[in-house]
């Protein structure tokens, strides 16, 4: 490819949000690039979720049948294990619509057969291996004195419109690889939580906090065991599994910053309490994890931007917003940005010329509620459930709920199961869930 390259659309990361929103403009009749900096989707970190509202979309897609040929698993209830006993919190089966359940996917399966579909629009490329290391801006334009803005010179949102980016060729795993420019009248940050376009920009998101960390590992998986996903929780500690066939992938929560002292305990300690903490997983812990090497720190954090776009950059997905694991909705929530963003400036990319930055303040206006909904959600969850697990002491703190007895709000939703209709379409729709575009929807193939 030449050094120098121009496009219409310029997407930084091929993520749930990327990708949906490169084959949704693609499918707009819009030449769009997607800059991915790794090879492949193989990447652990992802989560598995595709909630109810992204099933519906894959359908308007013309994608439902493709995806249903994905072995997967479904969650129709989501339940808490809790040493008071178990507490069914959502029933999904009571949602109306073609898909009242989550699919467990591996995210990379997903990935792929978005990227697939996209590669059959004209308009649509997809550049693995392909860094986004800065910006460019009017009046610096690559080559020229001051040349692209990058992740490492701090150009604030005060700089010229962007019109494009600065790309390393990552292929054969070369970090010093040859640097590339790619021009385009709109570029879209969907480059994940720790956003290097978004920091070539300048912009800085707001943070609130996590109250924790999570251990990623696999554990076998045995044909007896039960199926779907779980949270168990006990005093001090939170274990989440993910059914993925032959293998458990589990996330084991830990207080923010404790991962250097609990590995220092050892191998045998953890797995000790993973043992106590769901004794029919004790028969296999022996080889998996073998050593902390396949224990992997998953951080968490939980920000949002002020504002989502400079002229020509609009920033959507986890660079937004990045999201906690808790509910399992980051995915649902980067597509639905994806959908709308699609929506709304494909009028203005279709008549021509840069994008107005007033059509990229009307995507935030449009996602900021929903995220500003989920985000809250997941901040009071943060407090009054995730860390009151950590915090081993709460347990014993006055008002704390007496041993053998399940939280009074778990209490309600299993004496009033019509209620759990609410967390559940919460979780797998959420709030103001999008729909594909009339231009944009296929018949199934
Ligand atoms: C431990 C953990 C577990 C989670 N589990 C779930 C879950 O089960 N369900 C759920 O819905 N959400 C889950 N989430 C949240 C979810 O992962 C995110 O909200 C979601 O992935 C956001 O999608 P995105 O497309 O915005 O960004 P990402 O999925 O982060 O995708 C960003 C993409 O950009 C690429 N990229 C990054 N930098 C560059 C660059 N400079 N140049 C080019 N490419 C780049 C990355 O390789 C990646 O492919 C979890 C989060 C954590 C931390």
């Amino acid at each position: 490819m030449a050094a120098n390259d121009r496009t219409r659309v310029a997407i930084a990361g091929a993520g749930p949000a990327g990708l949906f929103l490169g084959l949704l403009l693609a499918r707009a009749g819009v030449a769009v690039t997607v800059l991915e900096k790794h090879a492949d989707f193989l990447r652990d970190f992802r989560g598995d979720t595709v909630h109810s509202s992204t099933l519906t979309l894959l359908d308007e897609l013309g994608l439902g049948p493709a995806f249903a040929a994905i072995p997967q698993r479904r969650i129709t209830q989501v339940a808490a294990q809790l040493d008071a006993g178990t507490a069914r919190i959502g029933d999904l089966s009571r949602l109306h619509g073609p898909h009242p359940h989550i699919a467990l996917v591996p995210q990379w399966d997903l990935l792929e057969l978005l990227a697939d579909a996209a590669a059959r629009e004209p308009g649509f490329r997809l550049l693995r291996n392909a860094e986004v290391t800065g910006l460019l801006r009017e009046g610096g334009a690559a080559g020229a004195a001051g040349g692209p803005a990058t992740a490492h010179d701090g150009a604030g949102p005060g700089g010229g419109r962007v019109t494009g980016v600065a790309w390393r060729d990552r292929a054969s795993g070369k970090e010093d690889g040859a640097e590339h420019t790619l021009e385009a009248d709109l570029v879209v940050a969907c480059d994940g939580r720790w956003s290097a376009v978004r920091d070539a920009a300048g912009l800085t998101p707001h943070a609130f906090g996590a109250p924790m960390d999570v251990w990623w590992f696999r554990v076998p998986r045995h044909a007896d065991d039960p199926d779907g996903g779980f949270g168990r929780a006990s005093r001090g500690q939170f274990l989440i599994m993910v059914d993925r066939g032959d293998y458990w992938q589990c996330g084991y929560i830990i207080r923010k910053g404790a991962d250097a002292k609990l590995r220092a305990e050892g191998l045998e300690r953890f797995r000790a309490r993973l043992a106590a903490l769901q004794p029919w997983l004790a028969d296999r812990l022996a080889g998996a994890p073998s050593s902390f090497e396949d224990v992997k720190l998953l951080e968490v954090r939980l920000d949002r931007l002020e504002r989502w776009h400079l002229p020509g950059l609009l920033v959507i997905g986890d660079a937004a917003h990045a999201m906690s694991p808790v509910g399992g909705v980051g995915i649902n929530l980067a597509i639905q940005d994806a959908v709308a963003a699609a929506r709304i400036v494909r009028p203005a990319l279709l008549r021509g010329g840069p994008v107005p930055e007033s059509v990229l303040q009307s995507v935030q206006r449009r996602r900021w509620w929903p995220t500003v909904l989920v985000q809250g959600f997941q901040q009071a969850a943060h407090r009054g459930v995730v860390g009151r697990i950590l915090d081993e002491d709460a347990f014993d703190r006055p008002g704390a709920e007496p041993d053998g007895a399940l939280p009074l709000p778990l209490r309600i939703l299993e004496e009033f199961p019509v209620l759990q209709a609410i967390p559940a379409r919460f979780v797998a729709v959420g709030p103001l869930p999008e729909h594909a575009p009339r231009w944009a929807r296929r018949a199934p193939g």
